[in-house]
């Protein structure tokens, strides 16, 4: 089934140039890019993203983090693409991630770890709407 899901190159991925790397995964994975942007954050932006994650206790470095410098927000495209990307992106601890994902190949940190991707169709299609608004998406 062809899905949307929403993908940011976090700012550890930006600063070590990471861009064309993570984007070209997604290139040779059969996976569209449809809309693209860099933003720098303010705190409260990525305390507002990361909301469902507010009672945790690494919530203020998280987002102290996510605001440091700027990001890339992708929408991507394709079937099952939002088990794809994580399939793609690996465990959120880079220690944990399999061979060859984005996050054991280049992750330094459990929280440092280059790539965001959504995780359900819910979460999809709300993360799409807080970076990006219709006209913006590219999928005629
Ligand atoms: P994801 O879906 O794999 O990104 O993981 P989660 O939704 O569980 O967590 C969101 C983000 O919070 C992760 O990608 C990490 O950047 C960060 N994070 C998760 N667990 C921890 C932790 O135990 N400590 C710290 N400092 N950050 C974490």
């Amino acid at each position: 089934m062809t899905e949307k899901t929403l993908s940011i190159i976090k700012p550890d991925g930006v600063s070590r140039g990471l861009i064309g790397d993570v984007i070209s995964r997604f290139e040779k994975n059969d996976i569209r890019i449809i809309a693209m942007k860099m933003v720098h954050l303010s705190i409260e932006q990525a305390r507002g993203f990361y909301a469902v994650h507010s009672k945790r206790p690494f919530f203020d470095s998280l987002t102290q983090f996510m605001s440091s410098g700027p990001v890339v927000a992708m929408i991507l495209e394709g079937d099952n693409v939002i088990e794809k990307n994580r399939t793609l992106m690996g465990a959120t601890n880079f220690k944990d991630a399999a061979e060859g994902t984005i996050r054991r190949d280049f992750a330094t940190d459990i929280e440092k770890n280059i790539v965001h991707g959504s995780d359900a169709p819910e979460t999809a299609a709300v993360e799409i709407s807080f970076f990006f608004n219709e006209l913006e998406v590219c999928n005629k």
